[in-house]
């Protein structure tokens, strides 16, 4: 084969890029270096083993068909191994024709430098006081955060931790619902309270993943115990999206220490989870133990009153006037959650302004039967149909998706949109391919293909469009 090694995965890449977030791809798929491509063999050296089980564990699936598809059926890709804290390097063969992982380890000398280094974001110059970007979003305070029945206990707990971190016994707080129902709301308030109340104390938000990232970046870069100290100095540590955490368990570990130490000089922790605690799976027996030292609350969809008024404040607070009979048959009819009601008003208020139609309780009615139209699911939808809520979901107006760009949000919007329109419209895909930004039929198979590549080797993406196909279908 002609082909050079530089120029194979560098076409691989295009079709990663293509299937992951920027995020992922930055961290995961920008480090690797290409080595060498022997026959069918491409050989990518990778800077930890972690690094490889990650890859291997989330991303196989994906690279072993990109690799086919640029090497071949018979194509197979072949890791190298950068050892953490020595010079040695091994080598993983992972046959391309399956997915179990045959690993065959061979002694080799590293055959090129991991240059990248990308700057640590914990390196701490000995001092005590730390300056931090809590990474707080002022928008979700308290004072917006309605209370109800639905959320007593957990706004309570919250207000507690925020007057008196790490003096409360709800240490950790754990805040746990289905999604739309406010937690991350919730976590931005107490960050908020706490700083306003106590400015001195280093309060944290951070995602699950965002730290999983961190930790992985740290590993790669030999900074793990920076990033360890760096997590020790914060007072008020909020965690948020926990689940994130499961099967990883060396971050789960790494994560485990950091909770100890906080807890142990009584910093605050709060913690929040698509799940109560002991339903989470893959995650680590040591630390599931420790949740129950403080308080596990939830939060509910709340009741219909409660609706109203947190509707109400989000009006008042938007400057958009709706009338009490309105707002009483907005709330009454969305109960599957907050996100969903914020949802409607947007595209009420889109669709006023666009018609240039005061908002009525006929409008508001039409807007409402889109959203609830599960029952009858099996009705034809059109593509701009599918368009809409796609580009909604994502937030990039429909025009976009004419736009030649290799932005990944645009060009993931304008494949899913595609794949949908497949899905569920009895468009022919040349006329899919129009509607969605100009494309021929051609792009719009590739773009179904690509999906449904993904689909098969992405978990996360697969909850992703299931979202999605159920706001289709709704
Ligand atoms: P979760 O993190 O549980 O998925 P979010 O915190 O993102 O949910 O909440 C979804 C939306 O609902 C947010 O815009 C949030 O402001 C709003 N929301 C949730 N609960 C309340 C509440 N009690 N009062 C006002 N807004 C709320
Ligand atoms: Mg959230």
């Amino acid at each position: 084969m002609a082909a050079h090694h530089l120029e194979i995965w560098k076409k691989c890449l295009e079709v990663i890029r293509d299937n992951t977030s920027e995020q992922s791809y930055a961290t995961w798929f920008k480090p690797i270096v290409p080595v060498s491509l022997n026959g069918n063999v491409l050989t990518i050296q990778v800077p930890s083993q972690f690094f490889y089980e990650w890859l291997e564990e989330h991303y196989i699936d994906l690279l072993r068909k990109t690799i086919k598809r640029f090497l071949g059926p018979d194509g197979k890709l072949e890791y190298s191994i950068m050892m953490d804290s020595t010079d040695q390097t091994y080598r993983v063969v992972i046959p391309g024709s399956t997915s179990n992982n045959t690993k065959n380890l061979i002694g080799r000398p590293a055959p090129e430098a991991l240059a990248r280094n990308p700057i640590n974001p914990f390196v701490i110059p000995g001092l005590k006081k730390l300056e931090i970007d809590s990474q707080l979003n002022e928008n979700y305070t308290f004072d917006n955060f309605i209370e109800g029945d639905c959320n007593r206990v957990a706004r309570q707990g919250g207000l507690s931790v925020a007057q008196k971190p790490g003096k409360t016994s709800f240490n950790p707080l754990i805040i746990y619902s289905g999604t739309g129902l406010g937690k991350t709301h919730l976590c931005h308030a107490i960050g908020l309270e706490t700083k306003r109340l106590h400015p001195e104390k280093t309060v944290l938000y951070v995602q699950a993943e965002q730290f999983t990232n961190q930790y992985v970046t740290a590993s790669k870069n030999k900074n793990l115990n920076d990033f360890v100290h760096f997590y020790q100095m914060i007072d008020v540590l909020i965690i948020d999206d926990i689940q994130f955490l499961a099967k990883k368990t060396l971050t789960q570990e790494t994560f485990f220490h950091i909770f100890n130490y906080l807890h142990q000089n009584n910093k605050q922790l709060v913690i929040t989870s698509d799940k109560f605690p002991s339903d989470l799976q893959d995650m680590e027996k040591r630390l599931m133990s420790r949740f129950v030292w403080g308080l596990t609350t939830d939060l509910q969809m709340p009741d219909v009153a409660t609706r109203s008024a947190i509707l109400k404040d989000k009006l008042y607070h938007n400057g958009i006037q709706l009338s009490n009979e309105i707002v009483e048959y907005l709330a009454s009819n969305v109960r599957s959650n907050i996100r969903e009601l914020e949802g409607v008003i947007i595209s009420l208020v889109a669709q006023s302004s666009f018609n240039k139609k005061a908002i009525t309780i006929d409008l508001a009615q039409q807007i409402l039967d889109r959203y609830l139209r599960s029952a009858n699911s099996d009705k034809e939808v059109s593509v701009e149909y599918i368009i809409n809520i796609v580009c909604d979901y994502f937030s990039i107006p429909a025009e976009q998706l004419a736009l030649k760009t290799r932005k990944h949000q645009v060009v993931q919007t304008r494949q899913i949109a595609m794949y949908l329109s497949k899905k569920y419209s009895n468009a022919s895909l040349a006329s899919i391919g129009k509607q969605c930004g100009n494309k021929d039929h051609a792009t719009v198979h590739h773009a179904c293909k690509t999906v449904s590549d993904r689909l098969d080797t992405d978990k996360q993406f697969r909850v992703m469009l299931a979202d999605i196909e159920r706001k289709i279908s709704m």
